[in-house]
């Protein structure tokens, strides 16, 4: 009796996590599990002068913290998504479009549901390396491309059960607009041919009038975490160009690197948890912002003598980094979090016209190249040759871009391949269907600056040929296919 007593308890326990186990399968296949994973990839380019390594910029001689590729891979169970964001100064289409291929091939994830974008640090070293006839050839172009795509397939092998969670930080105190109308004592605004415009970039700390545009203070950002409450990845995108206030000839990721350690130190991410916690800070829209305080004369007045503060090199990259950490932070602490969200995409390529010059323009160029008239500007960008350049018909008369949106849960995403207006962003932030909306710059290509055709009337920097590069009005054809994508997104996900 006892012995059978005995048996039966065994067979009992044999059978109870049997029965949980089939209980978990049931529940398992009525409901996909969530899961996410993070990755960095080093993507470091060489340093020091060596006859190998020809970049359009002078060389890096030292690296004071290392750029990355820093990728999020999620998965509904159904569809994954990659949001990459690069320690980069620029990210070309061609290296975008080539990782997407090694990508598709080892994860399976397709190119529209991968957004690449570059964080838009200046001081990224020579990253344009490029091959001289005779000589040892250093290809960074094709290490850029794998090391993406391992950073991609790296988070994707760490994919684990996760929650996440999405909110929005406002940090208005460090970005500001830095086109701005003069004072008439400070003279005429010379534009790069020598055309008189109404707005100066970056006009000196005097005589300023006010603004031309605004500035975009919100941090919006997702978060995700493993089921227990482990922080595994939180990305935020804010709407500044860079910091700056990096030591000569260094490399470094500026505060967007810095922003993505502090938040996870802040986070209370454990340094030693495997796999590590990955932090990503990718560009808003900051085409006409930076982070020079500047003010109107009206406004200095109002504010009395300001002390002035010294930074010694990175010191305000990482007040800013630390600031804006501290803002996400403490958003965090309200967050709701979901065990599951559905996750779409949709992209499109967009055909632009590319810029023409206009016959005053070509005249102006012309002239300088003759040599009969001395350009007015010293603006390195404002040369005649630029001109000449996009007058030649041998210029493709169109460029291709590719934007993406992606939708997690009631979030949204746009990925925009320009340096986008703050307003441009702004718009679109108000026009979305799907709340909130979370914009990133330079993503899947750059293709120079994004002006409002109201911009390009006022001119300064940012509309100039070459450093823009699409019809004036490209910014409305951007923003309101990108509605429409978003109103896809928003149907198809109900
Ligand atoms: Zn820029």
């Amino acid at each position: 009796m006892h012995a059978q007593r005995i048996r039966y308890l065994f067979a009992l326990a044999m059978l109870c996590p049997l029965l949980l186990l089939m209980d978990h399968v049931a529940e398992a296949a009525e409901k996909p599990v969530f899961r996410a994973g993070a990755a960095t990839s080093n993507i470091t380019p060489p340093i020091g002068k060596y006859g190998a390594a020809r970049s359009s910029r002078e060389a890096a001689t030292h690296v004071h913290d290392e750029l990355h590729a820093r990728c999020l891979v999620l998965d509904d169970g159904e569809s994954k998504l990659a949001l990459v964001v690069c320690d980069l100064r620029h990210i070309s289409a061609e290296v975008a479009a080539a990782a997407k291929v090694i990508i598709k091939e080892s994860t399976g994830i397709p190119p529209e549901c991968v957004l690449i974008s570059a964080t838009h640090t200046h001081t990224s070293g020579g990253a344009r390396l490029e091959q001289k006839e005779g000589q040892p050839y250093y290809d960074y172009v094709a290490f850029l491309t794998r090391r993406i795509a391992d950073g991609v397939l790296r988070a994707s092998n760490q994919l684990e059960p996760a929650r996440i969670a999405w909110g929005v930080a406002e940090e208005p105190s460090q970005v500001f607009n830095r086109r701005w109308f003069l004072k008439a004592s400070r003279g005429p605004i010379y534009g790069a041919h020598d055309n008189i415009e109404q707005v100066d970039t970056n006009p000196g700390y005097n005589g300023l009038l006010q603004p031309a545009g605004p500035v975009d203070p919100q941090i919006t950002f997702l978060s995700v975490q493993s089921t227990s409450g482990k922080p595994i990845s939180l990305l935020a995108s804010y709407g500044l160009h860079y910091v700056g206030g990096i030591a000569p000839g260094a490399i470094s990721a500026d505060y967007f690197a810095m922003f993505a350690d502090r938040v996870g130190e802040l986070l209370g991410a454990d340094r030693h948890q495997d796999p590590p916690f990955v932090g990503l800070m990718a560009n808003g829209t900051s085409g006409d912002v930076n982070n020079l305080e500047r003010y109107s004369d009206e406004e200095l007045a109002k504010r009395g003598p300001q002390e002035k503060k010294r930074y010694r090199p990175y010191e305000k990259a990482r007040e800013v980094a630390d600031l804006c950490a501290r803002k996400v932070v403490e958003a965090h602490k309200s967050l709701a979090w979901r065990d599951h969200v559905k996750l779409t995409s949709v992209q499109r390529t967009l055909t632009f016209e590319r810029r023409y010059p206009t016959k005053t323009e070509v005249e102006w160029a012309e002239a300088v190249k003759a040599k009969k008239i001395k350009p007015m500007s010293t603006s390195r960008y404002s040369t005649y040759s630029t001109v000449l350049a996009y007058a030649s018909p041998e210029m493709p008369p169109t460029i291709d871009v590719v934007v993406q949106t992606h939708r997690i849960g009631d979030l949204a995403i746009a990925g925009m391949p320009f340096e986008v207006f703050a307003e441009i962003g702004l718009e679109l932030k108000q026009r979305s269907p799907i709340r909130p909306l979370m914009n990133i710059s330079i993503a899947n290509g750059a293709h120079g600056y994004l002006p409002t055709p109201e911009q390009h009337r006022l001119g300064g920097y940012e509309t100039w040929i070459g450093v823009n590069k699409v019809q004036l009005d490209a910014s409305i054809k951007l923003v309101d296919a990108l509605v429409e994508m978003l109103g896809r997104l928003k149907t198809e996900g109900q």
